[in-house]
C-alpha cells in the first residue's frame, strides 16, 4: 500500500523578554539552577501573578504577522497537571479566548511555488522548569531547576495541512524566519527557545479521512525532526500494512537507536480541567493596541525575497535562499550598501558563506563569520575593478574566512597582486618555446588555441595574471589580430 503524509506542528517559542511572563525574574539562559526564582514562579501559596506586557506585545505582533483574526477580550486559563518541574501543579495557558485563531503562513516551496498553512490558534503560556537527572553510580536521584518556570512561551498550532517531509522542511524554515523577523525569538533549537512538536498521520494515497496520528516531543533541531518523519514513516506504515493500529500517543525520539519510543497513551491521558485563571485579570485588545502593533510589523521575510527580486534584479530562487534569514538578509544587504553589485554578492553570499555555514553548528549565524559584510564587499570591489581576477579571489577567501583580515591586506601580504606585462614576458615567451605548434597554429588564425598557453602562464604565475590582458599580451607577442 501506498501512504500519504499528514502533519501538523505544535510550535512553542519562548519569547525575548528580559524577564518572566507573571513575575520580575531574569530569563537569561544557562545561570545557575534556581538562581532566577521568586514566589511567584516557584508556585508558593498566596503570591500572584501579573502579565508581563513585552511578552503581550510580541505575543500580539506574532499574532498579527501569522494573520490571525484576534479577540477583543483574551483570557488565560488553567493547565492542571502534576509534575515535578511545575511548581503550581497547573500551567497557566490559554484554552478559549486564545490570542489569535483561523491565521496562516505562506511556505516558499521552491519550484512547487508558495503553500498556504493554516493556523489553528496562536496562544501564550509559560515554560516549565527542567528536571535534570544525574547519570552514573549513586546518582539514584533527580535535581529540579526552576530557572526556566515561567519564561513566556508562546504556542502556534497550525492545521494538519503538511503533506510530504520537503513541506515540513520548508514550513519549519518559514516560521523561524518569520519569528526572527519579528525578533521576537532568539529561535535557538539547541536551548530549546524553538521547539517543533511532530504530529504526524499516514493514511492511503487517495483517501480523503485522516488517520490516527502521533505526537513526537523533544525534537531538539530541525535535522532530528526531519530523521523522525522517515522514522514514523518507516514504523506506521509497516504497522499499517500489518493490519495493525497507529495508537494515539505522544512518543520520544531515540537519537542513539533513530526510532520513536512511546512516552505516553493519548488514550488515556488527563483530562487537564481547564478552568480560567481567577488570578488574572482579562486582557482587552482595542483596536488602537491592533493598529499599533500592525504599524510595528517589520518588512517580512516574503515581502523583503520580493524587494531584492524587484529592486536588485535577483531570481526568484537566489533572493528565496538569502532573505530564508534574517541575519544573512541583513548581511547580504550590508555589503551591496559597500559595493553595490548584488549579483556577483549575492554568489559569493551563497557559495562560500553558505558552505561556511554549513559546516557551523546548527543554531549558528553569519554574525559570527570571520568574514564581514564590508571585507566582502571589498572584496567584490578588488574583483570588480580587475585588482584581482576570480582565480586570486579564490585563494584570497578561505584565507579571509582563516585569518577574518581584509582582502587587500591579504592580497597585499601573500603577493597576490596580478603581475604586470614586464611580469609575464618571460613565462610567454617561455610558453610559446615550449609549444611551437600551438604558436604556429595560432598565428595560422587558429585562435582558440591561445587558451592552451594561457593555461600554462596561469599555471606558472600563480593564478596572478589577468586573462584579459594575457590573451592580449599573447596575440600581441603571436603578431595576430583582433
Ligand atoms: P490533540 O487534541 O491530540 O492535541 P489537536 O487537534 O489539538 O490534537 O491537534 C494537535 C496538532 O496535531 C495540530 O497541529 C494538528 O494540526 C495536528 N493533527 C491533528 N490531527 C492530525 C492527524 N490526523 N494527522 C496529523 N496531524 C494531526
Ligand atoms: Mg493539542
Ligand atoms: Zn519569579
Amino acid at each position: 500500500m501506498s501512504y500519504e503524509i499528514v502533519i501538523g506542528f505544535e510550535v512553542h517559542t519562548e519569547l525575548k523578554t528580559r524577564s518572566k511572563v507573571w513575575c520580575g525574574c531574569a530569563t537569561t539562559f544557562g545561570a545557575p539552577p534556581n538562581t532566577q526564582v521568586c514566589p511567584v514562579c516557584l508556585g508558593m501559596p498566596g503570591s500572584l501573578p501579573v502579565l508581563n506586557e513585552d511578552a503581550f506585545q510580541l505575543s500580539l505582533k506574532t499574532a498579527l504577522a501569522l494573520n490571525c483574526e484576534v479577540p477583543e477580550i483574551s483570557t488565560f486559563d488553567r493547565k492542571n497537571y502534576y509534575y515535578p518541574d511545575l511548581p503550581k501543579n497547573y500551567q497557566i495557558s490559554q484554552n478559549d479566548k486564545f490570542l489569535g485563531q483561523k491565521g496562516w503562513i505562506d511556505v516558499d516551496l521552491g519550484e512547487a511555488g508558495i503553500k498556504r498553512i493554516r493556523i489553528n490558534n496562536i496562544h501564550l503560556e509559560e515554560d516549565a522548569g527542567k528536571n535534570i537527572h544525574p547519570e552514573g553510580k549513586g546518582h539514584d536521584y533527580s535535581l529540579v531547576d526552576l530557572n526556566r518556570a515561567g519564561t513566556p512561551l508562546l504556542e502556534i498550532v497550525t492545521e494538519p495541512d503538511l503533506r510530504t517531509k520537503e513541506e515540513a522542511q520548508a514550513f519549519m524554515l518559514a516560521m523561524r524566519s518569520l519569528l526572527q523577523y519579528l525578533d521576537v525569538s532568539d529561535c535557538k533549537m539547541q536551548e530549546g527557545s524553538l521547539r517543533f512538536e511532530l504530529n504526524m498521520s499516514l493514511r492511503p494515497k487517495g483517501s480523503d479521512k485522516f488517520g490516527t496520528k502521533v505526537e513526537v516531543k523533544n525534537l531538539n533541531s530541525m535535522s532530528v525532526v526531519l530523521k523522525c518523519i522517515d522514522a514514523e514513516f518507516e514504523r506506521q506504515s509497516e504497522l499499517l500494512d500489518d493490519g495493525g493500529k497507529v495508537a494515539a500517543e505522544t512518543r520520544l525520539w531515540d537519537e542513539v537507536a533513530m526510532v520513536t519510543r512511546s512516552m505516553r497513551s493519548k488514550e488515556t491521558a488527563n483530562d487537564y480541567r481547564y478552568f480560567p485563571d481567577p488570578d488574572l485579570v482579562d486582557v482587552e485588545i482595542t483596536a488602537d493596541m491592533i493598529a499599533a502593533a500592525k504599524g510595528s510589523l517589520p518588512e517580512l521575510p516574503l515581502a523583503r525575497r520580493q524587494r531584492f527580486i524587484d529592486s536588485l534584479g535577483l531570481s526568484p530562487y537566489d533572493a528565496g535562499v538569502l532573505t530564508a534569514s534574517k541575519t544573512t538578509a541583513d548581511y547580504f544587504e550590508a555589503a551591496v550598501a559597500r559595493h553595490n553589485n548584488p549579483k556577483t554578492l549575492a554568489n559569493w553570499v551563497m557559495t562560500g558563506i553558505q558552505s561556511w555555514l554549513n559546516e557551523q553548528p546548527e543554531d549558528t549565524t553569519v554574525e559570527s563569520c570571520p568574514i564581514k559584510a564590508e571585507s566582502l564587499a571589498e572584496m567584490v570591489a578588488l574583483i570588480d575593478s580587475n585588482t584581482i581576477n576570480s582565480n586570486i579571489a579564490k585563494k584570497v577567501f578561505p584565507l579571509m574566512l582563516e585569518t577574518g583580515k581584509r582582502p587587500s591586506v591579504i592580497v597585499e601580504e601573500q603577493g597576490l597582486k596580478p603581475m604586470d606585462d614586464t611580469a609575464l614576458d618571460p613565462l610567454i615567451d617561455e610558453a610559446i618555446a615550449a609549444n611551437p605548434k600551438i604558436a604556429e597554429d595560432i598565428r595560422g588564425g587558429k585562435l582558440k588555441a591561445i587558451g592552451a598557453l594561457m593555461g600554462s602562464v596561469m599555471k606558472k604565475s600563480g593564478g596572478r595574471a589577468n586573462p584579459d590582458a594575457l590573451t592580449a599580451r599573447i596575440k600581441q607577442k603571436l603578431g595576430v589580430e583582433g
